[in-house]
């Protein structure tokens, strides 16, 4: 980790070369639920040294009462990570580079039981609990509260699991190692150099916004992400997006038309104007814009997929999802959800459920027989 904080440190010294509206933003530290004073303590001294940022404390926040979660362990009562992680989301103050939240309790979240720590990935907050603290000495807590932090810094860096010796490995253990590998050390150093006032975070930021159905903010942080780096493709298909998850139609249309003057081969202005056909029973011109996307996609399978999906679930066009079933299949697609609709649509009777394990589809068409895998025992 010393050698990790150096290159850090080195790489923020060197700010000279980034432009002078560098905005270095606020960490937030909020004790959810009552976690002892020294882990706060802890927790804000690392997390300066980390990032090199003013890190604040905000109001302690109440912890949801306990719930049964489908994915709770069995007997505890144990707390929703993703829905802490939302509420730490709620009103965050404008500076906000990172909210990072502290609690004693047990959690759980839909991808881990007994989760010790959670994050979104590019979302500004994280949690971490100190249930599995109970026997570690000083010098021990303080080197699990750095992994943890370290480990989801990362992943709101959009880092992902890591199977080599470096922090960001999926499973934390004594030994665990407190430096990352090269790879995701450049994403560190990048996530921490990032400016709250670029147009990267914005986005980011936006999207957050958009994920909690908070469409308004969405739209200015979009908006405040395209003055700083204009014609970013996905950032204005972004904002359409969010404009017309609040009826604003003409103006989204008046966004995706400029986004396609300035990137005229980028499938996603004409998959979005399918959406916002789709969604005022113009189902011609719905299809005429999707069938523009899905010609100009780099990614044929994808492309497939979802125009089969758009068709058979929105514009109620069973023929025409059947047509772009087969060409992700011609293309190379095994999409177990595409194979599975594709056998429903074809001839239900093919479509064979194996429990618990794996769904079975046999799909027989002159091309042979399919089997997906849909594996949720693996
Ligand atoms: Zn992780
Ligand atoms: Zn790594």
């Amino acid at each position: 980790m010393r050698l990790f904080l150096v290159s850090v440190s080195i790489a923020l010294a060197a700010c000279h070369s980034v432009p002078s509206d560098w905005v270095s933003g606020t960490v937030y530290l909020v004790a959810v639920g009552s976690p002892s004073e020294v882990e706060m303590m802890r927790a804000e001294q690392i997390l300066g040294l980390l990032t090199q940022r003013p890190v604040k404390r905000m109001p302690s926040r109440q912890l949801v009462p306990a719930e049964e979660h489908p994915h709770c362990p069995s007997k505890a009562p144990c707390y929703d990570a993703g829905e802490i992680l939302d509420d730490l989301l709620r009103d965050p103050p404008t500076d906000t580079f990172r909210i990072v939240g502290v609690t004693e309790a047990p959690m759980s979240a839909a991808v881990a039981r007994d989760s010790i720590a959670f994050a979104r990935h590019h979302e500004r907050a994280l949690l971490y609990t100190t249930a599995s603290f109970k026997q570690l000495n000083a010098s021990s807590a303080h080197d699990r509260t750095r992994q943890i932090l370290s480990h989801e810094l990362g992943h709101t860096f959009g880092a992902e699991h890591c199977r080599g010796p470096c922090v960001m490995q999926p499973r934390l253990t004594e030994h665990a190692t407190i430096r990352a590998c090269p790879l995701h050390r450049k994403h560190m150093v990048e996530g921490l150099l990032q400016s709250i006032d670029s147009g990267s975070f914005l986005a980011a930021v936006g999207r957050e916004r958009s994920r909690l159905g908070r469409w308004d903010e969405a739209i200015d942080a979009y908006r405040r992400a395209l003055l700083r780096s204009p014609n970013v493709v996905e950032v204005e298909t972004a904002l359409a997006v969010a404009l017309m998850a609040r009826g604003r139609y003409l103006e989204a249309r008046d966004v995706l038309d400029r986004a396609s003057y300035y990137s005229p081969r980028s499938p996603l202005p004409f998959y979005a104007r399918a959406g916002l056909y789709a969604s005022q029973s113009a189902p011609a011109r719905a299809a005429a814009h999707l069938e523009s996307g899905v010609n100009r996609d780099p990614n044929a399978s994808h492309a497939h997929r979802f125009a089969g999906v758009l068709y058979q679930d929105v514009l109620r066009d069973d023929d025409a999802a059947i047509y772009h079933y087969r060409l992700h299949l011609s293309v190379g697609g095994r999409d177990p959800e595409v194979l599975g609709r594709l056998a429903m649509l074809l001839a239900p009777t093919t479509l064979v459920f194996t429990e618990p394990e794996v769904v079975v589809v046999q799909y027989d068409n002159e091309a042979g027989l399919f089997w997906a895998h849909a594996g949720w025992g693996e």
